[in-house]
């Protein structure tokens, strides 16, 4: 390794991918502990451009709801980010560790408006993240949610093809996705409505045994019905951010603003 390395002691691997890995590591000398996501770099220089991206447009974001960059180097064929640690781990794992035990609202609440904040912050900065589902969502000691994984993100104004090209999950793809038109700031939102839909019932909206079954459904905005329970405005925001059409579907801001949901949300902030 090189000097920039040998700065970190590698305590354990918290997560493994197709990219690389990522890292709990500590920075010698000191005593917190940072997140060192190592990813393979390809071969051909578009392909290592394209992982330049991920350190460079998480090094342009700063919010308190979203992972803080600390500092990004290469050796060895490797990109190394070093980024904040969430001790609380990701949504998903928190999500399984439930069982079927729903979160109450007030959690609910408080976290998805938490989420809306960063991701508004995102697309303030013009950029896309194209990837945000439970995974990709961390929690910090003191409960703070933060959005993570820039791995897909893109600047909104690049070129089509990039805006165009396959990335995500097929879980959390929204309809005009699965139509082969471009990624924009409302399939986000798209993605967001299906975390909200799974923290109020620890289920993904869109399921299905087979992809062409998947796709009718999303296509559809066909999901199962909440939890009677859930407020009036939790059932009316998931129904608008399902809506089929892109351009009926509110904006970040939006939801966090003019929306009547937003006084509930601002509540829980
Ligand atoms: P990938 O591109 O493989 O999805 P991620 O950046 O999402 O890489 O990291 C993979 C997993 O590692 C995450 O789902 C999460 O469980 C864990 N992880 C990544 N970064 C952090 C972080 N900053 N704090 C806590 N856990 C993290
Ligand atoms: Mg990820």
């Amino acid at each position: 390794y090189t000097v920039s390395m040998d700065r970190y002691t590698v305590l354990k691997v918290i997560g493994e991918g197709s990219f690389g890995r990522a890292l709990l590591v500590q920075p010698k000398g000191s005593a917190g502990h940072s997140v060192l996501k190592e990813i393979r770099l390809p071969k051909t220089q578009c392909g290592q451009e394209s992982s330049r991206t991920e350190a460079l447009l998480l090094s342009r974001m700063k919010h308190p709801n979203i992972v803080a960059y600390r500092e990004s180097f290469e050796a060895d064929g490797h990109l190394y980010i070093v980024m904040e640690y969430c001790t609380g781990g990701d949504l998903l794992q928190k999500m399984k560790q439930q069982k079927n035990t729903l979160f109450s609202v007030e959690v609910i609440l408080r976290w998805f408006a938490q989420m809306c904040l960063g991701a508004k912050h995102i697309h303030d900065k013009r950029v896309l993240h194209r990837d945000l589902k439970s995974k990709n969502i961390f929690l910090t000691d003191n409960g703070t949610v933060k959005l993570g994984d820039f791995g897909s993100a893109c600047i909104l104004n690049s070129s089509r093809a990039y805006v165009y090209s396959y990335v995500g999950t097929p879980y959390y793809m929204s309809p005009e996705i699965w139509d082969s038109k471009p990624y924009n700031n409302k399939s986000d939102v798209w993605s967001l409505g299906c975390v909200l839909y799974e923290l109020c019932t620890l289920r993904h909206p869109f399921q299905a045994t087979s992809w062409k079954s998947l796709i009718l459904k999303v296509c559809r905005g066909a999901y199962p019905p909440l939890p009677n329970h859930l407020p009036y405005e939790l059932h009316y925001l998931i129904k608008q951010m399902f809506k089929t059409n892109p351009r009926d579907r509110p904006s970040l801001h939006t939801i966090l603003t003019s929306h009547r949901v937003s006084r509930l949300l601002q509540k829980h902030l």
